[in-house]
């Protein structure tokens, strides 16, 4: 069986980790794989090596760097087949939903590759008599990655992209479930001429974090995963003096109105609550039903709900995969459970479905729940999986209120005919990414992502201008170059212009 190692210093590495978790193949159930688990002692490695390659790497010219990161994205596309297909292996998803995030990660290498122009300072000319002020943005220094199991590629690559343009070195550490997409990645950044020790990859677990959030020559950690863990990396990371930036879960509601074209908003409703089979942190897990577009909607998201094809990742007739582990699977399966319990109407139950050939792996059908209410469990808890829950409202006010008493605010979307009713929404609602007959507002690489609320913990959305400036800090310079007519003596009161 394959122990996967670390990635420190441009090579391949077990360092000095001797602890595994196992690394499975969702649809089958299997491991397929062990993965190596870092002590604090192998993240002190990894952080010396990107001390070391900071020292030249922060000195590099904007050509040479956007040099390699137009090498880099050359690879990927070159290796999206390939990248797409370990992917899915690991995750379960289909391929093709694998390809899509290594598209849209991909987008913002794009960006990086432009990093030249978002570097740009300002130059005021003469704010005082002889006087210029202007100003320019330095690397942090060594910056970690603390990544979520969903996107083992898009959400690194919203990370370290951008940090390595702007002259930080690199110490991801991804989900210990899905973990070989990094080490390939490690590998094309090689390739495309990255010097050693700028990207390293660390695996583990909560011991490798907290080395991270702990250590001295570490100035900024990035982190995407779950809201607790996302408060807790805020926490004891800014605690040892970092900036910390920290993307949590969520609970995305999509608000279909009356008057919205139904079987349009039911086709986008039941590929954004089951596509990745719900593991998506913009995936709708919530169906605001308003008024009389009510008992139609839910009748056409029954029929798609039903309709969906579940099977292994690597099946193209798929369009959905297992979940990534048992434990998921039975999460789910207790959720809609409990969501009967507590007197919601189960129109789809996605509970006893087996894939013929393929027993044992983790997979759970499309569930769909109706008449869900703001107290019960299936509408509290961020599931995580192919479960809709529809809550009915009377009016887009009362859509409104409902999302706005959410403790989450990450996505949102409103499916409508009327631009009043879609700026009304856009306006009032207090989440950080939304919709307009869009379902999956994922913003692109030139502009932020992040939610509102307990969706980012902090107040630093990630990649786009928020992660250039996230990675880097300014400096103003203010500069007068004397000549003899301008020499004047000292002055002992505050300067000010003139
Ligand atoms: P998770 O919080 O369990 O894990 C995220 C990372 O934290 C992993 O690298 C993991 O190893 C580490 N970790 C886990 N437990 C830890 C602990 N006790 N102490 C220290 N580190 C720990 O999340 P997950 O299950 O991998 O991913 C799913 C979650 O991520 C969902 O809540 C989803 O909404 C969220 N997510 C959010 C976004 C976003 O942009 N807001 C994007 C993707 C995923």
């Amino acid at each position: 069986m394959t122990t996967i190692g670390h990635w420190i210093n441009g090579t391949g590495t077990p360092a000095g980790s001797t602890r595994t978790a196992p690394v499975f193949d969702p649809a089958t159930g299997k491991r397929q794989a062990s993965v190596l688990l870092a002590e604090a002692s192998d993240v002190d490695t990894a952080v010396a090596a990107a001390s070391k390659a900071f020292e030249s790497w922060s000195t590099s010219s904007l050509s040479q760097r956007t040099k390699v990161m137009f090498a880099f994205r050359e690879l990927l596309v070159k290796h999206e087949d390939e990248l797409a297909r370990l992917i899915s292996s690991e995750h379960g998803k289909v391929v093709e939903d694998a390809r899509g995030e290594i598209v849209r990660g991909r987008e913002v290498v794009e960006y990086a590759c432009g990093i030249a122009d978002a570097l740009k300072g300002s130059f005021s000319d003469q704010v005082s008599r002889d006087v210029d002020v202007h100003d320019f943005r330095q690397p942090l220094g060594v910056v970690a990655g603390i990544t979520p199991f969903n996107f083992p590629i898009m959400v690194p690559l919203w990370m370290h992209p951008v940090a390595i343009a702007t002259g930080n070195t690199f110490v991801l550490k991804p989900s210990e479930r899905d973990p070989s997409a990094s080490n390939f990645v490690a590998r094309l950044y090689a390739d495309a001429g990255l010097p050693d020790g700028v990207f390293n990859v660390v695996h583990g677990d909560k011991t490798a974090v907290d080395a991270i959030l702990d250590h001295p020559d570490i100035a900024a950690v990035s982190f995407v995963g779950s809201t607790p863990i996302a408060k807790y990396v805020h926490e004891r990371g800014t605690a040892a003096g970092k900036r910390v930036q920290a993307l949590g879960g969520a609970k995305n509601h999509a608000v279909v109105l009356p008057d919205a074209d139904l079987e349009h908003a039911a086709n986008h409703l039941t590929a954004a609550a089951f596509g990745s089979a719900g593991q998506r942190c913009m995936a709708v897990s919530v169906g605001v039903a308003v008024g009389e577009a009510g008992d139609e909607l839910v009748a056409i998201l029954a029929r798609k709900a039903r309709e969906v094809r579940v099977g292994p990742g690597s099946d193209p007739a798929s369009d959905m995969g297992p979940v990534v582990t048992e434990a998921a699977r039975e999460r789910v399966v207790s959720s809609v459970a409990r969501g009967a319990e507590q007197g919601a109407s189960v129109v789809v139950d996605g509970r006893g479905l087996t894939v013929e050939g393929n027993e044992e792996g983790f997979f759970v059908g499309p569930s769909l729940l109706d008449h869900v209410t703001t107290e019960m469990d299936a509408y509290r808890e961020e599931i995580f999986g192919p479960v809709l829950a529809v809550v009915r409202a009377e009016t887009v006010d009362e859509a409104i209120a409902l999302i706005n008493a959410n403790p989450y605010g990450n996505g949102t979307a409103i499916f409508t005919g009327s631009g009043a009713a879609a700026r009304k929404f856009q306006r009032e609602v207090k989440v950080g990414m939304i919709g307009v007959n869009v379902p999956v507002p994922v913003p692109m690489s030139y502009y932020s992502f992040g939610g509102w609320k307990d969706s980012l913990i902090g107040d630093s959305p990630i990649h786009g201008p928020e992660g250039v400036r996230f990675y880097t800090r300014a400096k103003v310079v203010t500069t007068r170059w004397p000549d003899d007519a301008s020499t004047s003596a000292a002055a002992f009161t505050f300067p000010t212009s003139h």
